[in-house]
């Protein structure tokens, strides 16, 4: 491959493996090439290969770097499509005891600012052993707004019982998040009654 003024032949096994999470897994156990951003294949994605290269920069500075960072992904279709960390079954698969809560996005003042029509359901994956949040997903209208605070609340692992106490304002959409926290004291793992929103079951 050609950059620049340069010739780089990265060998087959380790391609898409250019940020290595310890200097020991290349050879010599130096570094010499950091490939962040779709180069790598990893997650093609213009914030994560941001992220990505504050990752490089630490190492190269000597500082401890965890590359362990949820993925936040955002379809900006209408409505929106907006996703971060684990689906029940990706934690399923990696032998996490879940537990996943949904309820509808719309289910909160704000909503009626988008119009009488709006349509979306949001979603927690927990973890059960730790009561932390490891997955969201939320579709709706805006909802791509809403997406920071789940990764804030993954990557920070903030108990369940603390984020209860991360109060929303009225009326944003992130009041959803009051529904969703009230879904997971539930024994019932949805909101959603027969699929249908919940104000069409005589609650809201
Ligand atoms: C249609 C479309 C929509 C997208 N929408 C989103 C979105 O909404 N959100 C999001 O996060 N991501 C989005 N992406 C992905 C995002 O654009 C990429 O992940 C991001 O641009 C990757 O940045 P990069 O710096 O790694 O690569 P690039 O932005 O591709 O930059 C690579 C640079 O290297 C240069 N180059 C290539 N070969 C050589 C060479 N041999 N020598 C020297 N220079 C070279 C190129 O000209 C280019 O300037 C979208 C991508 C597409 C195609």
């Amino acid at each position: 491959m050609q950059w620049g003024r340069c010739t780089v032949q990265p060998k087959a096994s380790t391609a898409g493996r250019a940020l290595p999470r310890h200097p020991a897994q290349t050879a010599g156990g130096r570094l010499w090439l950091y490939a962040v951003g779709d180069v790598n294949g990893r997650v093609l994605l213009t914030h994560m290969g941001k992220y990505q290269a504050k990752v490089a920069a630490d190492h190269i500075l000597g500082r401890d770097v965890a590359i362990a960072a949820p993925v936040p992904r955002v379809i900006f279709t209408d409505p929106q499509v907006a996703a971060v960390g684990l689906t029940e079954a990706q934690a399923t698969e990696q032998g996490m005891d879940v537990r996943a809560v949904s309820v509808p996005t719309g289910s909160v003042a704000a909503a009626s600012i988008h119009g009488d029509d709006f349509v979306g359901t949001s979603q927690l994956v927990v973890d059960a052993a730790r009561e932390v949040v490891v997955g969201a997903t939320f579709t709706g209208p805006g909802v791509s707004e809403l997406l920071h605070s789940a990764t804030v609340a993954i990557v920070g692992e903030v108990p369940l019982a603390t984020l209860r106490h991360a109060v929303p304002s009225f009326p944003t959409l992130s009041e959803a998040w009051l529904n969703l926290l009230e879904a997971t004291q539930h024994t019932d793992d949805s909101f959603l009654c027969d699929g249908k929103e919940m104000t069409d079951c005589g609650s809201s």
